[in-house]
């Protein structure tokens, strides 16, 4: 069944060859790879432009995805600002212990706040490449994705004017909340879901970090951890009750559990700050396969959520583009649709090895702070034989930072 909308005579109509339906880090980076290559599309974000440039979310980029957005001409003030981050640490039974998976990886994380890589791609795009994007745009529908001429069309903020895109391809990249993956339903793909039920809040600080790595505290009160995102402000997450309410955490609660969860001996003290946001994640994962149905391609977040705990959301956001994009620019530059039809299974691969680290690594976290003997005696396990086993500790590197994704 293809939910699209019927047909809207009264919209004024147009005409691209790509529809990209989302401008976040999926969005763009496709956009930019079409740009790039002469290929005609149009982005509709339904925020505006200063919105998405300011929304705190990610900030740790694997290299791969750093060297492949080099690639492409767009990481250059990444590459000139960005930290690099080549060790973590695990606070735990009240000792610590680094582990520098970037010396077993030869890989490293790249330290860079999503707003920026946003800014950055909005930029190279739309102000360099002069590229169309459409900020603010309201009611978007999806039509005929099952035939050789889909639409896209919206509700321009500004004229209230029904507009309708004709295209010959749709990216749908407008994230977890968005519309383009209603249209691939049961009888298309299916939806394969992983609730964790664990909360997190999550926070950011006015406050320079108060480590030079990731430190993930492993406490019977609750799991926390602590992330830099630049010199001036520090991501912090606390274990919560899922659904809990952010009124229930003010500041000083919030930085005496901070300190209680990740102090051991010899740390640094925590540097506190101002809290800037200050929000319940309520944890869960969860995959469309496949990935395409008809004309219309899912990437990023509307394609699959892997909640925070192994940061991994963004990068698998940007495997997705880089693929789809080159794919489309195959499609509608050479006619070669080959890329198209096989990008779900190669995306795939990646996006199920990464639901499965990030679900292995929230045991590992969430061990000590289950409740249940059992579970916390198996995270123990686990961590020794990280901390332990060369072959294990490597295998864990790997995993962390993405290495074998290179595209
Ligand atoms: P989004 O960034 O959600 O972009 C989708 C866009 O579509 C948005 O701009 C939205 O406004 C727009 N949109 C929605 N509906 C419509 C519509 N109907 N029409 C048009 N546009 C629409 N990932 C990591 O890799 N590393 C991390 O360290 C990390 N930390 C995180 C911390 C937090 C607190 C959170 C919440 C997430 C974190 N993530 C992390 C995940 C990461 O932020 C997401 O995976 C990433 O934003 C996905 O990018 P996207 O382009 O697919 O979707």
């Amino acid at each position: 069944m293809n939910l699209a909308s019927p047909p809207e005579p009264s919209a004024s109509r147009r005409r691209t060859r790509v529809v990209v339906v989302g401008a976040g880090p999926a969005g763009l980076t496709v956009a930019n790879i079409l740009r790039a290559a002469s290929v005609d599309c149009v982005v509709l974000e339904t925020q505006s432009r200063q919105f998405i440039e300011q929304r705190p979310r990610a900030g740790f980029i694997e290299e791969w995805a750093v060297r492949a957005l080099e690639r492409r001409g767009l990481a250059d003030r990444l590459l000139a600002h960005a930290q690099t981050h080549a060790e973590c640490e695990f606070r735990w039974a009240g000792e610590r212990h680094r582990f520098a998976y970037g010396e077993l990886s030869g890989h490293r994380h790249f330290v860079y706040p999503q707003p920026l890589l946003v800014t950055d791609l909005v930029r190279a795009y739309a102000d360099r490449a002069g590229g169309d994007i459409r900020f603010g745009v309201r009611d978007v529908e999806l039509h005929g994705i099952d035939t050789d001429t889909p639409a896209v069309s919206y509700t321009d903020p500004d004229t209230g004017e029904r507009i309708r895109v004709d295209c010959d391809a749709i990216a749908g990249c407008d994230g977890a909340r968005g519309v383009t993956r209603t249209h691939l339903g049961p009888e298309r793909a299916t939806v394969a879901r992983h609730d964790y039920g664990i909360g997190w809040l999550a926070l950011l600080a006015q406050a320079s970090p108060s480590s030079d790595c990731v430190v993930f505290g492993l406490h019977p009160r609750g799991f926390a951890a602590h992330m830099a995102r630049s010199p001036q402000v520090t991501r912090y997450y606390l274990e919560c009750p899922p659904g809990d309410d952010p009124a229930n955490w003010p500041h000083e609660r919030v930085w005496a559990e901070l300190h209680a969860r990740l102090a051991v001996a010899g740390a640094p003290p925590l540097t506190e700050g101002r809290l800037i946001e200050k929000r319940v994640l309520d944890m869960h994962n969860y995959v469309v396969e496949p990935m395409s149905g008809g004309r219309l391609y899912l990437a990023g977040d509307a394609a699959h959520l892997a909640a925070p705990i192994a940061a991994k959301g963004m990068n698998l956001a940007l495997h997705d583009a880089l693929l789809l994009g080159d794919a489309l620019v195959a499609s509608c530059a050479d006619g070669d649709d080959s890329g198209l039809s096989g990008y779900s299974e190669a995306c795939l691969p990646r996006v199920w090895q990464y639901q499965e680290f990030s679900q292995w690594l929230s045991e590992l976290l969430h061990g000590a702070s289950s409740g249940v003997p059992f579970k916390a005696g198996t995270a123990s396990a686990r961590l020794r034989r990280i901390l332990g086993s060369p072959a294990a500790a490597t295998a864990f590197a790997e995993l962390y930072i993405g290495k074998g994704a290179e595209v």
